[in-house]
């Protein structure tokens, strides 16, 4: 069924720093609608003389939360939306917004096969989004998160993966630092490649169920690497955020 979504004005209800380069902001919606983990956000500015810029972001929180939405937004350098939203907003104010929006990357916790979600950077949000719906509707189906970053100060949301792997939640979580590892990583240390998705996605059997979400280069790679290693590309869902992959 088509929906026609239209403009809302959203209230910055919290902004709170995850990395030196992004910033979850809490948004309280007047016509707020479930959404399904992994839609998006589209968010307009507009410039006293008529000029508009529109982006996509993702939904970070749990659709079970209620009348508003967590966004998380990396500071691009010489972005043009993404350096309003960090250096402008802060609580209190409003800004447009239409959504929830997309159909197809998306993942519900009656999907009761093994997940397994590939990020890079902050295209881990809308992964973020999936794991808390699947923590919050206490969903056992066995999960794997295989997350890139460049350097371990860049991991955005690690206390509360860290938290979820210490209470048992079923979710493991791997992670790959592509730049510096900090002494005594434990972790990966390079680009995901075909070894790597083998040992992450051989335990979770034949009827894996993959999303994967980052810049275009590695959402490429990623997806290439998958089906060399005999997944399926219709097990396999992308998403990608940035033009190059940079
Ligand atoms: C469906 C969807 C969901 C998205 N969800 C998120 C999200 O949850 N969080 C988030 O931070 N971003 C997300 N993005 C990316 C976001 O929409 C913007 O593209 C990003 O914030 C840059 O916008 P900007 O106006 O700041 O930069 P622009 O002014 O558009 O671009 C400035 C420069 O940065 C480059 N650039 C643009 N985007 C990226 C990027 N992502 N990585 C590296 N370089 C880039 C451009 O080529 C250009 O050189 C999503 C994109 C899509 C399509």
């Amino acid at each position: 069924m088509k929906q026609t979504l239209n403009w809302q004005l959203a209230s910055i209800k919290n902004v709170k720093p995850e990395t030196a380069n992004v910033k979850s902001f809490t948004l309280t919606l007047p016509a707020w609608m479930r959404h399904r983990a992994g839609q998006h956000y589209d968010i307009r500015l507009t410039a006293e003389d008529g000029y508009q810029a529109q982006r996509s972001y993702s939904i970070a929180s749990e659709p079970e939360r209620e009348g508003e939405v967590d966004i998380t937004v990396e500071r691009i350098g010489d972005g043009e939306v993404s350096t309003y939203v960090h250096d402008v907003l802060v609580p209190g104010d409003r800004i447009e917004v239409r959504g929830p929006i997309g159909g197809y990357f998306v993942w519900e916790a009656s999907m009761d096969e093994p997940l397994l979600l590939i990020a890079g950077g902050s295209g881990v949000v809308p992964l973020m989004s999936m794991i808390r719906h699947r923590a919050a509707a206490g969903a056992k189906n066995p999960a794997s998160l295989l997350y890139s970053s460049r350097n371990f100060e860049d991991i955005i949301y690690s206390s509360e993966l860290e938290a979820l792997i210490n209470a048992n939640s079923g979710l493991q979580i791997f992670h790959t630092l592509t730049r510096s590892q900090p002494p005594g990583w434990k972790g990966y240390a390079r680009r995901i490649d075909q070894s790597m998705l083998t040992e992450v996605a051989q335990p979770l059997g034949r009827s894996v169920q993959v999303y994967v979400c980052g810049p275009t280069l590695l959402v490429e790679s990623v997806a290439n690497g998958l089906v060399k290693i005999g997944i399926s590309s219709n097990q396999i869902r992308t998403e990608r955020f940035g033009p190059t992959g940079g």
